[in-house]
């Protein structure tokens, strides 16, 4: 096990608020890696909530559920933090009382294609950021030898990953027993960083019980350190392998999961629950006070501070849809929450000031990328949209760390356009 160090407990690390009906949800068909959903309703459909409004086109690809029983009220190009416009479903909810999903009966007695299908019916994603579709996760071509559960959540301010493993921690061991019936891992390594006090207390109160059924399960409480929750570098970490250059976890015998998806994954095998909210962080100076909030996919930002579940104290001059390091800078407050969004920041002051200015060639994004790449050369490609070329130049392999982009002196847009170049190299 790496030492263990304490380092400060996030301040909002508050329980848990819920923010019910939205007066509008805005869906994008975009929303995980590979292929956009294939819309399979029509306008002026009332849809109930849970049903599918979109279906996986190709393999790589996901499904879209109403969060809500609503009406399709348009189908246009609406605000996306990633793409800035993309194709959407507009829905207007017409119940506002919470339903309940029925707890599936012999879960137990699923089997492993019964459980993958469940998972692909209910349009589970990766919940860390890359919403890579969670049942081609799991039929990985080779033996997976060790599935490492993350739990990390390195970038600053957010948090809502540790205040789930604090509230709903059973629920994501379930998820991961769930995982292990499909990929059949030799060992499960539970992986957070020393910051998630809390949450460490509940996993030694569950390790010290030895409640679940799972191969080889060790704890490993991490330093807290930038960007230690990217998959690639808790490899690196905990088991000392490099996945190489193009390649992917499964190469070197390791799967990662983020703790969030765990919860879906049991929401869906146990309540036949899809996708269709998350628990979000609301921070910054900017707010009154920072929340983490479950709130519904497809609700846009506007919404909480109408209703006053969110207030601002100052001006922000800055809204980040994720964390100050890999979140991406929005212009206003409509865009809505994603499968992979964990959390928006509103900051008083504009800490990238200015314009970006020209490469001067100083060669720090490159010395300092984790990755190795060369960030200059995949930004230049992406901004000619030659994808091809950025592909060439490794950005499949950029784990969009943004540390290129803050070290960069003239303040390019560096991450900004490697996440372009990755949704758009054609696959
Ligand atoms: S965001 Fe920049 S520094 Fe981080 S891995 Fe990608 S190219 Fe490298
Ligand atoms: S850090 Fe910025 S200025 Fe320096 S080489 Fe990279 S892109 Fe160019």
């Amino acid at each position: 096990m790496l030492k263990v160090t304490k380092s400060e407990e996030p301040k909002h690390n508050l329980p848990c608020e819920k923010f019910l009906t939205p007066r509008k949800l805005y869906l994008p068909l975009s929303q995980h890696t590979g292929k956009p959903s294939k819309i399979c309703v029509n306008l002026q459909d009332t849809v109930e909530r849970g049903q599918a409004i979109a279906v996986e086109d190709g393999f790589i690809s996901s499904r879209l559920h109403a969060p809500e029983k609503a009406k399709i009220i348009d189908i246009c190009e609406w605000y996306h933090p990633v793409l800035k416009k993309a194709k959407c479903i507009v829905m207007e909810p017409i119940e506002e009382q919470e339903h309940k999903f029925t707890p599936r009966e012999k879960v137990n007695n699923l089997d492993k294609e019964a459980l993958l299908k469940i998972i692909t019916d209910n349009g589970i994603v990766g919940m860390g950021g890359a919403a890579f579709p969670t049942h081609v996760k799991l039929s990985p071509p080779k033996k997976i030898e060790t599935l490492i559960i993350n739990g990390c959540e390195c970038e600053p301010y957010l948090n809502s990953d540790s205040r789930l493993m604090t509230e709903k921690l059973d629920e994501i061991f379930k998820g991961v027993e769930v995982i292990c019936r499909i990929i059949e891992p030799k060992e499960v390594i539970f992986a957070v960083e020393d910051n998630k006090t809390e949450a460490i207390k509940k996993l030694h109160l569950v390790f010290s019980i030895k409640k679940y059924k799972l191969p080889n399960l060790t704890l490993k409480i991490l330093k807290t350190a930038y960007p230690q929750g990217g998959e690639k570098q808790l490899i690196y970490f905990l088991k000392n392998r490099k996945v190489p250059a193009g390649g992917l976890p499964l190469d070197v015998g390791c799967l990662v999961h983020n703790v969030a998806t765990c919860f879906a994954i049991y929401e869906a095998v146990y309540f036949d629950k899809p996708l269709i909210e998350r628990l979000v962080t609301f921070a910054g100076d900017a707010l009154a006070q920072p929340k983490n909030i479950w709130v519904k996919i497809g609700t846009p930002i506007y919404e909480l501070f109408d209703k006053g579940i969110l207030r601002f104290k100052n001006e922000p001059r800055k809204i980040i849809c994720g964390g100050p390091m890999m979140g991406i800078a929005l212009d206003n407050l409509n865009y809505p929450v994603l499968k992979g969004t964990g959390g928006f920041l509103f900051l008083s002051e504009n800490y990238s000031l200015g314009e970006e200015g020209p490469c001067i060639r100083c060669g720090s994004c490159v010395r300092e990328c984790p990755m190795s790449l060369m960030p200059t050369l995949i930004d230049l490609a992406a901004r000619n949209e030659n994808w091809q070329l950025a592909a060439i130049y490794g950005s499949a392999d950029c784990i969009e760390c943004g540390i290129c982009s803050y070290v960069c002196p003239t303040r390019r847009w560096l991450v900004q356009s490697i996440k372009q170049a990755k949704i758009k190299t054609p696959k």
